[in-house]
């Protein structure tokens, strides 16, 4: 069993069954969340018997091994390898309001849209979620700093590994965990409408992002076929029913795609889709993906797209890209490693 796919409070009814404190769990998640500390035999205010029962039950696992990326503007992109030798994408970016990281949470991603490095390796397993928690520890060991903010936008789709990111989420939003704040946390999902209308009684603070990339069901299925199970009206009416219950706004990402979903014509049914629900727009430039075809808008369109939503009354920003001198696209890193790895 391995600690880190502990939520405090599962910690604390497993200690409490195997007849140790509940507090104990809280001391042991001081030891590896706030002291970084990884052995047991170092936590020092821990009974000797529980010392031994954890060394002889418990794992705190790590890394085998990981490779660094680091650009101009200071955003470093990991590659880490798990126990069973798979490897992962983990990228930190400096913001002047702190240290954001952007997890990983699935090996591959089967709902492959038709512009994602990510799809490009179908799903092979769901990570667990001390997988998760281990990219935070592993990136906050490496840069010796915090990280403030989570996004989970790397590779594979949340929501189809609802649990152990719910878990993920739990811990490390946990006050004894790493503290890191729900408003501080984003999650990011092609619409999986069922997730979203659970994820509305998650009862957290945390934000979430919905793919949406194009304002009409037609140019949605061409991209993301996940739109042929969740069209776009049932994927509004989740949002809606999501705002309804959490009272939070939500952030719809668009990616501009050239002359694909970038026209004016696209901004203005975007607009009408949007119009009255409680949400902001977050454009961004398709990073160029060699598998694809696509191309990323030019500056030109981004900022007329951009102001066209201003100017119909949609808040909407338009994101500079982080970490351009490397290989910035979600899930292009791994897939080259892969592909190297395989001889192609
Ligand atoms: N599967 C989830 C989360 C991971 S992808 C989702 O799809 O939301 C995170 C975001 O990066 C998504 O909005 C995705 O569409 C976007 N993305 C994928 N490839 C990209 C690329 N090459 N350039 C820019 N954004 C990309
Ligand atoms: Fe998967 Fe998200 Fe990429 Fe689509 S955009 S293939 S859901 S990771």
């Amino acid at each position: 069993m391995d600690i880190l796919d502990f939520t405090l409070t599962e910690l604390e009814e497993y200690l409490v069954a195997k007849k140790f404190k509940k507090f104990n769990a809280r001391q042991i998640f001081e030891w590896i969340y706030k002291k970084q500390v990884m052995q047991f035999s170092e936590m020092s205010n821990l009974s000797k018997n529980l010392r031994a029962f954890l060394e002889e039950n418990m794992n705190i696992s790590s890394f085998k091994d990981q490779f660094v990326q680091t650009a101009s503007d200071g955003t470093m992109k990991f590659l880490f390898t798990l126990a069973d030798n798979n490897i992962i994408e983990t990228v930190l970016m400096r913001h002047n309001y702190g240290n954001s990281v952007c997890v990983t949470t699935q090996l591959g991603c089967n709902i492959g849209c038709s512009f994602c490095a990510s799809g490009l390796q179908k799903k092979k397993r769901d990570l667990k979620a001390s997988e998760i928690v281990s990219q935070i520890l592993a990136v906050e060991e490496k840069i010796q700093e915090r990280i403030s903010h989570v996004v989970v936008m790397g590779i594979g789709e949340p929501f189809d590994n609802y649990e152990e990111t719910m878990r993920f989420v739990d811990i490390i939003n946990d006050p004894y965990g790493l503290e890191i704040g729900a408003r501080h946390i984003t999650i990011s999902t092609s619409g999986i409408v069922p997730k979203i209308k659970a994820f509305a009684h998650q009862d957290k603070q945390v934000n979430l992002a919905i793919s949406l990339h194009a304002p009409n069901d037609r140019l949605r299925s061409d991209l993301m076929k996940i739109n042929d199970t969740y069209p776009l009206r049932m994927l509004i009416d989740a949002v809606k029913y999501y705002i309804e219950h959490t009272n939070r706004r939500v952030t719809f990402e668009y990616i501009l795609l050239d002359h694909v979903n970038d026209e004016l014509s696209h901004a203005d049914q975007l607009s009408d889709l949007l119009r009255g629900i409680n949400c902001y727009v977050n454009l961004i430039r398709y990073n160029k993906v060699e598998e694809f075809s696509y191309n990323g808008s030019n500056e030109v369109r981004a900022n007329h797209f951009h102001q066209r939503l201003l100017n119909r009354g949609i808040t909407a920003t338009l994101r500079k890209e982080k970490g351009g001198d490397i290989d910035a696209a979600c899930g292009q890193l791994r897939s080259k490693k892969i592909k190297e790895s395989d001889g192609l």
